[in-house]
C-alpha cells in the first residue's frame, strides 16, 4: 500500500513546497486547492478543489486519499488572512479567517485521525508566530493560530500512546503571496525585527514539516516549532 500524505493549501506557497518535499521523500501526496490547482498541474500530486470549511469538501479529500493508500501524513496548511483592527472588524472577516484556518484544521484532523489511528502516522498544522505573541490588526488571524497550537497539544496528547504524532510549525514571516501584499514600510520595520536579517523562503518551513512527519522525530509530540529566523525566541 502507497503512504499518503494530505497537504491542504498545497497550490501556492508554503504549502506547494510542502508538497514537493513530501513528494520527494516518496509519499502519495493529496493536495488540496480552492481556486486552482496552480503549479499542482506539474507535479505527480493528486489533487482535489476542496474547502477546508465545508465538511462535504473536507471527507471527499479524505475518501480520495483513502482510495490511494493508507493515510500516513496531514499537513494542515490553508490558510487566509483579512486583516482589520478590532473596532472595524467586521463579522465576516472575523468568522472567514476562523472558519478556514480553525475549523478547517478541526474539521480535517477529525476526518483523517479516524484512519490514521489504525496504522499510525504524523500531523502538522501550520500556525504562526503571531498565534504565539499576537499581531495588532490581526485579532481574528492570530485567535486562529492560537487555537490551532491549542488544538495540537490537545491531540497530541489525546493519541500519543496511539503512535499518533501532532505537531504545528510556526512560520514568521515567508516570502509567498500572503505577504506580498505588505508595502515598503512595513516589509522594512518586520525586517527588523529578525535576528536572521531576512525573510524565509517556503521551503525552509517545508524542510521542518519533512523533518517533523519522519522517523527522525519518532519522539517529538505537542510541539511547536518556530520556523522564523530567530524573529520569536
Ligand atoms: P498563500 O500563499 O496565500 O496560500 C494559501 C493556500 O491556502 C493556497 O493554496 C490556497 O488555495 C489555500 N486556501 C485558501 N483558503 C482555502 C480554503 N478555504 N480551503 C482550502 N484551501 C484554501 O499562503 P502561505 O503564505 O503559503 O501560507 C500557508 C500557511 O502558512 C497558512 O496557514 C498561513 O497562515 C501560514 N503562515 C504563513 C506565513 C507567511 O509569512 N507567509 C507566516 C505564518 C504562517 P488557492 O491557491 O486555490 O487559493
Amino acid at each position: 500500500m502507497e503512504n499518503v500524505a494530505i497537504v491542504t493549501g498545497g497550490s501556492r506557497g508554503i504549502g506547494f513546497a510542502i508538497v514537493q518535499k513530501l513528494l520527494n521523500d516518496g509519499y502519495t501526496v493529496v493536495a488540496t486547492y480552492i481556486h486552482s490547482p496552480g503549479k499542482l498541474k506539474e507535479t505527480n500530486a493528486h489533487t482535489i478543489k476542496a474547502d477546508v470549511s465545508s465538511l462535504s469538501d473536507v471527507e471527499a479529500t479524505v475518501k480520495m486519499a483513502k482510495e490511494l493508500g493508507t493515510i500516513k501524513v496531514l499537513v494542515n496548511n490553508a490558510g487566509v488572512v483579512a486583516d482589520d483592527l478590532l473596532l472595524r472588524m467586521k463579522d465576516d472577516e472575523w468568522s472567514k479567517v476562523v472558519d478556514v484556518n480553525l475549523n478547517g484544521t478541526f474539521q480535517m484532523t477529525r476526518a483523517a485521525i479516524r484512519s490514521m489511528l489504525k496504522n499510525g502516522g504524523a500531523i502538522v498544522n501550520i500556525a504562526s508566530v503571531v498565534g504565539l505573541v499576537g499581531s495588532a490588526g490581526q485579532s481574528n488571524y492570530a485567535a486562529s493560530k492560537g487555537g490551532i497550537i491549542a488544538f495540537t497539544k490537545s491531540v497530541a496528547k489525546e493519541y500519543a500512546k496511539k503512535n499518533l504524532r501532532v505537531n504545528a510549525v510556526a512560520p514568521g514571516f515567508i516570502e509567498t503571496d500572503m505577504t506580498s501584499t505588505l508595502d515598503e514600510a512595513h516589509r522594512a520595520k518586520y525586517l527588523q525585527l529578525i535576528p536572521s536579517g531576512r525573510y524565509g523562503s517556503p521551503k525552509e518551513v517545508a524542510e521542518v514539516v519533512g523533518f517533523l512527519v519522519s522517523d527522525a522525530a519518532s519522539y517529538v509530540t505537542g510541539q511547536v516549532i518556530n520556523v522564523d529566523g530567530g524573529m520569536v525566541m
